[in-house]
């Protein structure tokens, strides 16, 4: 293979960047040519692809957002549209691909490789949500964007001896809700992964109340219900007053972690490498500390399964 395309797809990533540079650079230093697609499929179709050099990916491994855009599109879900992208590869004598993006843009991944084009899929998502992979890329920054707003809440949360509910993403996936309950201190953690127990929750903040706790932090996954629909609950339920927190998108931004630039230059150089043995339709991942490929299949057709002894363990430690 002499000359590849890379492109990022789907929801933003911290760490995105570090993965472009790699894919970058580790194909320069095998002596082949990168073309960079900008807005993801989308541009794939409208033909907005440039070659990269090794400048071109200098200066951005510690940037947030992807330098390529992201996007969603619609058409690139339709055959015709994936016949376009196609087309256009050819046109720029591209002969494969690798996706940064979550399941959505590995789905489109594995649509162009059963047509005859190869493509490998990068798990980029703060979501931590795909199967297969331990750990995707941003999950790691975006956990310590989360502790940190946590810990600033905590601050006015005692001063004023409040309860607070903190909504953090995840969509269906608790893992953000999970690691960041365990590392902050919550005294409660709902995931979807869990049934909560209404009375269970309510006698914990009554014993935390009645030993002196000045303050309880209360982590609810997006994919469960949205914070003040869970502030309701408790003031239905036990005319507990509380405060909400809507992290939001700054979960999705800023600087990756040390981590999520490792784990992205990783699997970056990973999918080159799959790439240069000819290979298309597989997954990047880590398990175990050690990075994988596997079929993409698995990736959406598996489940990912949270963690739950951190459920447990953080239950366990917040009495
Ligand atoms: P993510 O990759 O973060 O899960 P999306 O689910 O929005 O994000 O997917 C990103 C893009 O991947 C979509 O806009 C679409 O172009 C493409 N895509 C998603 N699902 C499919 C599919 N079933 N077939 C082909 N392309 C798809």
């Amino acid at each position: 293979m002499k000359k590849i395309g890379v492109l990022t797809s789907g929801g933003d990533a911290p760490g995105m960047n570090a993965a472009l540079r790699a894919v970058v650079r580790k194909a320069i230093y095998h002596d082949m040519e990168v073309m960079g697609i900008y807005n993801g499929y989308q541009g794939l179709i409208d033909g907005k692809i440039v070659p990269l050099d090794l400048g071109s990916v200098g200066d951005i491994i510690q940037r947030g957002g992807t330098k390529l855009h992201s996007a969603r599109c619609l058409e690139f879900k339709t055959e015709e549209g994936q016949l376009k992208a196609i087309e256009q590869m050819k046109k720029h004598g591209i002969e494969g691909l690798v996706v940064i993006g979550g399941d959505g843009s590995y789905r489109g991944a594995m649509a162009l490789t059963s047509k005859g084009f190869p493509c490998i899929g990068v798990p980029g998502t703060i979501d931590n949500d795909i199967p297969g992979t331990d750990f995707t890329i941003g999950f790691d920054t975006a956990l310590n964007t989360v502790i940190e707003a946590i810990d600033k809440i905590r601050d006015t949360a005692t001063s004023h001896e409040r309860t607070f509910i903190i909504e953090v993403m995840g969509r269906d996936a608790g893992d953000l809700a999970l690691w960041a309950g365990l590392a902050g201190g919550a005294e409660t953690i709902v995931i979807p992964e869990e049934p909560f127990d209404l009375e269970d929750i309510l006698s914990r903040l009554r014993s935390g109340h009645e030993r002196g706790k000045k303050h309880s932090i209360i982590i609810v996954s997006e994919g469960v219900m949205n914070a003040n629909q869970f502030a309701e609950l408790l003031k239905e339920h036990a005319q507990i007053e509380t405060r909400v927190s809507v992290l939001g998108h700054i979960q999705r931004g800023g600087t990756p972690t040390a981590r999520d630039r490792v784990l992205a230059s990783l699997f970056g150089a990973r999918a080159v490498e799959k790439l240069m043995e000819g290979q298309g339709g597989l997954a990047i991942g880590m398990r175990n500390h050690q990075v994988v490929d596997y079929s993409m299949t698995e990736a959406f057709d598996g489940k990912h399964e949270a963690d739950l002894t951190l459920y447990k363990l953080s239950k366990e430690l917040a009495i």
